[in-house]
């Protein structure tokens, strides 16, 4: 009688133990978004996260109408919480052109989301592919990822341009905070044309060195930096002194004890050398060569669908994201009650990320192996064959090609 009853207690025990989730200290900041990956968060959220962990975020809905409604006040308070927190995982979001203003009755023309919170943050994104086998990168030398690490301030994102409308001069004029007028000819112009001013700061270059040097070291890979410093020889060579000056000051020690090297040169002779390469190094890049970069990389080893991108702050605050858009395309068909096959990875892994990192700050080892778990079972289950539509067309066996929720529903089943 007794034994008995001891067994029923151990066996419910047992039991707890299995159905008990996986327990967070820190609220992740929870950044959502619009279109068809807002569709994508809340069902992986619910299929893939919540059966498996005790979730906790601090929600901030970056959904367009009520970035409207704040008048994008939500936008600022997310990136607060970030500092504040530490570790945000972030949906993709409108950035509204002048269609959109109409489309949803905007009060104003709101600025790019990721702008807001990449100034706010001042950091670097690192950009990786997600490789899985079947589908080969187009470049067949390449064997490991190879992450863009982009400037994520100034450039040509913050210029200032004008039409020239005939015959005049252009120049560049700086007023010093004494009053001190420096004045460069940029061209005397005999009929029309166009003109731009560009500016960067030492200090966002600086911070964007030491965070491509750190996130070198915490991945133990080499370090490519490229800008065009033959040519802009005061613009890009700043960029290229900086990054000498802070490596030599003070990684240049923890690189040679890592075993793994920094290496400059012209973004021409990067672009050859990149093409060449086995992959497996980090590569950085100013604003605009990043941009262009990244989507060229990931192309290149598949899909833009299959892109991760992480947010540095130099002060150690980490931004988790896909590096696509909203899908609008698919969306437009959703709502027309068409099924879509969207793929989710890229978001799966803004979740993995930004849950492996809490649970390295938080010391949860068991948060920590859920997201590798996760992340596993996502690409076993495109490894067995079955996933959307974007990767069947690449993928070089016999591919099953389903919708967004099956996709998700047969990760689901892996991980239970
Ligand atoms: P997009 O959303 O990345 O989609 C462009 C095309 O790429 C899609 O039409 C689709 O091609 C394919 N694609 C992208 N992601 C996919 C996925 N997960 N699964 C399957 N196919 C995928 O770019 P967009 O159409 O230029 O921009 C749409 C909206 O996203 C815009 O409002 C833009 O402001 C915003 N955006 C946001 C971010 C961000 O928040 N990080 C980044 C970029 C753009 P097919 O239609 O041929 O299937
Ligand atoms: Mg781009």
């Amino acid at each position: 009688m007794m034994k008995g009853m001891y067994d029923f207690v151990f066996e419910m025990i047992i039991q707890a133990k299995a159905m008990a989730k996986i327990h967070m200290k820190t609220p992740l900041v929870e950044m959502d978004g619009d279109e068809m990956t807002r569709i994508l968060w809340a069902d992986i959220k619910k299929l893939l996260i919540e059966p498996f962990v005790d979730l906790k975020t601090e929600y901030y809905d970056l959904g367009l109408k009520h970035r409207d409604e704040t008048r994008d006040q939500v936008t600022i308070d997310s990136a607060l919480a970030t500092k504040k927190y530490g570790v945000a995982v972030k949906c993709a979001t409108i950035t509204p052109n002048a269609q959109r203003v109409e489309e949803y009755h905007l009060h104003e023309m709101w600025k790019s989301p990721n702008g807001t919170i990449r100034a706010m943050l001042d950091g670097t994104v690192f950009r990786a592919p997600i490789l899985v086998k079947g589908v080969h990168p187009t470049v067949r030398t390449w064997e490991k990822p190879i992450t863009i690490a982009r400037h994520a301030y100034g450039d040509v994102y913050r210029n200032v341009e004008m039409a020239v409308p005939g015959p005049g001069t252009a120049e560049l004029v700086f007023t010093g905070a004494d009053g001190t007028v420096t004045r460069k000819k940029i061209f005397d112009f005999t009929s029309g044309g166009i003109v731009q001013g560009m500016h960067n700061v030492d200090a966002s270059i600086a911070s964007f060195a030491h965070s491509c040097f750190r996130y070198a070291l915490s991945l133990k890979q080499d370090l490519w930096f490229s800008t065009k410093d033959t040519i802009s020889k005061v613009y890009d060579h700043r960029f290229k002194d900086i990054f000498q000056e802070i490596y030599d000051q003070n990684y240049k020690a923890a690189f040679e004890e890592a075993g793994i090297t920094y290496f400059y040169t012209l973004i021409d002779d990067a672009v050859a050398r990149v093409v060449r390469s086995k992959g497996g190094f980090i590569w950085a890049c100013k604003n605009y060569d990043g941009d262009v970069m990244s989507d060229m990389i990931a192309t290149a080893f598949g899909s833009l669908a299959m892109m991760t991108s992480v947010l540095v702050s130099p002060d150690g605050k980490f931004e988790y994201e896909a590096a696509h858009g909203t899908v609008t395309r698919h969306y437009y068909r959703y709502l027309k009650g068409e099924e879509t096959s969207t793929n989710p990875v890229a978001t799966i892994f803004a979740w993995t990320g930004a849950l492996r990192k809490r649970g390295e700050m938080d010391e949860l080892p068991e948060l920590i192996a859920f997201a590798d778990k996760l992340e596993k079972a996502t690409l076993d289950t495109i490894e067995s064959g079955v996933m959307t539509k974007d990767l069947a067309l690449l993928w070089d066996g016999e591919a099953t090609a389903v919708n967004s929720r099956a996709f998700l529903e047969a990760i689901a089943e892996r991980i239970a």
